[in-house]
C-alpha cells in the first residue's frame, strides 16, 4: 500500500525535531522527503558558538547523521533549496527544476539574518552569523587577519565576538543601544557583562550607529565608519543585528503571513495540508528566535501530522543563556515589568553576582541573573507553573538551597542548644557560667551562624549588596 507523502522544507532544528516525534508516534504513516538548502545533515545550530570558540568541532554538533535518514527511509536532498510551492498541484519546486508531490507539507525554513542597509554591506569580508558556512568563514578569517568588528551586541554578536577573540583577533563590538543584550538584560547585568568581556580584551562602542563600511585597496572591507565620524579598522565585519522569519516561499505561495507564517495552535497554516514550525512561524502574533519554543511546537505538530493530535501549542516563556565559557548569565520572562509590579534585586559587586526578579500578584513574571545561575531551572519552573511565590520571596533571590539550608541549620542549632543545656545540667554546681559546648556542638552553632549570617549580611550589607523592594 502506498503511503501518503510528507515533504519537509528545511533540514534544521525544528523540522527534524518534528520528524523525530512523528517517528516515535507513527513511524509508518508517511513516505518522507526532506529538502535542506545547506549541504549538511541536521546539526545543532546553538553549538556553532562553541565551534567558533574552538571548544567543539563541526562533527561534534551533528544531531542526526546520514545513517539516521537512511534508517527512517527518508529521501534527503542536501544543498537543494525549494523555490516554489504549487498548491494547486500539491508540489514543491526545487532550485534544479525538479518537483516533488506532497499530501502534507511541513515548512521549517527558519530565519534569515538581517543585513543593515548601509553602503559597503556587500564587500568581501562582511558576513552574517547564521550557519556552519558563516562559522567556517570566520574561523578562516581569524587565521589570516587580525582585526574583527562585530555589529550588534545581542546574544549572537557577543558569542561571535568571544569566539573571534578566543581565536586571537582584536575585536570591537559596535552596539546601537546604550547597553548590551538590552532585550534580555537590564542595565546593571549588562554593565557587569560588558566589564567581564572587556577583561577578555573585547572593545565596545555603545550607543553607536554604523554609517558605512569602506573597502581597502584590495576591495576587501577595511574600515567601519560610525555616525559619530569615528573610523574603526576592520578586516572582518560580522553583522549580528537580528533575524527575520524566512517567509518568502510561503508568501509567494499565497499563505497568510504577517511577522511569520501564521499558524493555528495545531501549527497548521491557512492551507490545511500545510503545517509550519520553527523560527519561520508567527503563532498568536509571536515569532520566536530561541530553540525551546520551537521544540514545543515540534511536539504538538507531530501529533497532528500523525492524526492523533489533541494537544495545542499555546505559546512559550523564553529564557536566554549566553554561551561564553566562564560567564554565567540567565534571563527569562518579563524582567522589566510595570512600575506597579514588585521588583526585588540583589547586587554583590565584589563577587560579581546580580539577581533580579519581578513579581505580579504574587506570581513570578521574569528574572535576570548574572554571575551565579544555579537556581535558573527552578525559577523557570515557578514561572511556567504560575505558582504563588509570595511566601518564598527571599529564596527567589538567594536560591532554594538557602531556604532548606537555613531550616536545617535551625534544627541543628536547636539540637545543639538542647545538648549544651543537658551538659550544663550534668555539670551542675561546678558550672561557673563559662561552660562552652563540646567541640561538635560548637561546630553546629558555627554552621548555624555561618548560614544565618550569610543571609543577614546579604540582606543588610550596604557596601556590596542591596536588597531592593520597590
Ligand atoms: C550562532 C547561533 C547561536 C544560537 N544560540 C542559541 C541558544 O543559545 N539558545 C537558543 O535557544 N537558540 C539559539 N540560537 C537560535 C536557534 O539556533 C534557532 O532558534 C533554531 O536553530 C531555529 O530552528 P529552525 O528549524 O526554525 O531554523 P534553522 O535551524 O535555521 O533551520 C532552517 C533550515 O531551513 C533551510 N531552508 C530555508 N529555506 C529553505 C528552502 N527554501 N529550501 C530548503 N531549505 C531551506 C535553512 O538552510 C536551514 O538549514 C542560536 C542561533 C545561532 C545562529
Amino acid at each position: 500500500m502506498t503511503r501518503p507523502k510528507l515533504v519537509v522544507v528545511g533540514n534544521g532544528m525544528a523540522g527534524i525535531r518534528t520528524l523525530e516525534h512523528l517517528f516515535q508516534i507513527a513511524p509508518e504513516r508517511f513516505d518522507v522527503t526532506v529538502f535542506g538548502a545547506e549541504p549538511h545533515p541536521n546539526y545543532n545550530r546553538i553549538l556553532l558558538s562553541p565551534v567558533l570558540a574552538g571548544e567543539m568541532t563541526p562533527p561534534d554538533i551533528v544531531l542526526n547523521g546520514l545513517d539516521w535518514y537512511a534508517q527512517h527511509g527518508i529521501r534527503l536532498h542536501l544543498g537543494r533549496a525549494i523555490v516554489a510551492i504549487d498548491r494547486l498541484r500539491r508540489e514543491v519546486v526545487a532550485d534544479d527544476g525538479s518537483r516533488e508531490r506532497y499530501d502534507r507539507l511541513l515548512l521549517a525554513t527558519g530565519s534569515t539574518p538581517f543585513v543593515l542597509p548601509v553602503p559597503g554591506r556587500d564587500l568581501d569580508g562582511v558576513i552574517s552569523y547564521r550557519d556552519l558556512h558563516d562559522t567556517e568563514t570566520m574561523i578562516r578569517a581569524a587565521g589570516r587577519f587580525t582585526r574583527a568588528l562585530v555589529i550588534g551586541g545581542g546574544l549572537l554578536g557577543l558569542e561571535a565576538a568571544n569566539g573571534l577573540a578566543r581565536r586571537g583577533m582584536a575585536v570591537t563590538v559596535v552596539h546601537l543601544m546604550p547597553w548590551l543584550m538590552e532585550r534580555q538584560l537590564d542595565a546593571v547585568a549588562a554593565g557587569m557583562l560588558c566589564d567581564a568581556l572587556r577583561e577578555r580584551g573585547i572593545d565596545f562602542r555603545l550607543a553607536a550607529k554604523t554609517q558605512a563600511l569602506h573597502a581597502g585597496p584590495d576591495g576587501r572591507v577595511a574600515a567601519v565608519e560610525l555616525e559619530s565620524g569615528e573610523r574603526l579598522a576592520a578586516d572582518l565585519v560580522v553583522m549580528a543585528v537580528g533575524i527575520r522569519p524566512n517567509i518568502a516561499l510561503a508568501q509567494a505561495a499565497g499563505l497568510h503571513c504577517d511577522r511569520g507564517i501564521v499558524v493555528s495552535d495545531t501549527l497548521q497554516t491557512f492551507d490545511p495540508r500545510i503545517y509550519a514550525v520553527g523560527e519561520c512561524v508567527a503563532h498568536r502574533g509571536v515569532a520566536y528566535g530561541l530553540v525551546a519554543p520551537l521544540y514545543d511546537m515540534a511536539k504538538v505538530c507531530a501529533t497532528h501530522l500523525a492524526g492523533v493530535g489533541l494537544g495545542r501549542y499555546q505559546g512559550s516563556t523564553t529564557a536566554t543563556k549566553l554561551k561564553v565559557t566562564g560567564i554565567d548569565l540567565f534571563s527569562a520572562g518579563d524582567f522589566t515589568g510595570r512600575p506597579t509590579d514588585e521588583h526585588l534585586s540583589l547586587h554583590d559587586a565584589e563577587d560579581g553576582v546580580y539577581r533580579k526578579v519581578v513579581l505580579r500578584a504574587g506570581k513570578l513574571l521574569g528574572c535576570v541573573m548574572y554571575g551565579e545561575t544555579h537556581s535558573a531551572p527552578w525559577l523557570m519552573d515557578l514561572m511556567n507553573s504560575r505558582a504563588d511565590v509570595s511566601a518564598i520571596r527571599d529564596a527567589l533571590l538567594f536560591g532554594r538551597d538557602v531556604e532548606t539550608a537555613v531550616e536545617r541549620a535551625q534544627q541543628e542549632a536547636q539540637a545543639a542548644r538542647g545538648s549544651a543545656r543537658a551538659r550544663r545540667d550534668a555539670l551542675g554546681d561546678m558550672d561557673d557560667g563559662n561552660a562552652r559546648p563540646a567541640r561538635g556542638e560548637q561546630d553546629h552553632s558555627l554552621a548555624t551562624g555561618g548560614i544565618a549570617d550569610a543571609r543577614d549580611t546579604r540582606a543588610s550589607e550596604p557596601r556590596a549588596m542591596q536588597l531592593k523592594a520597590a
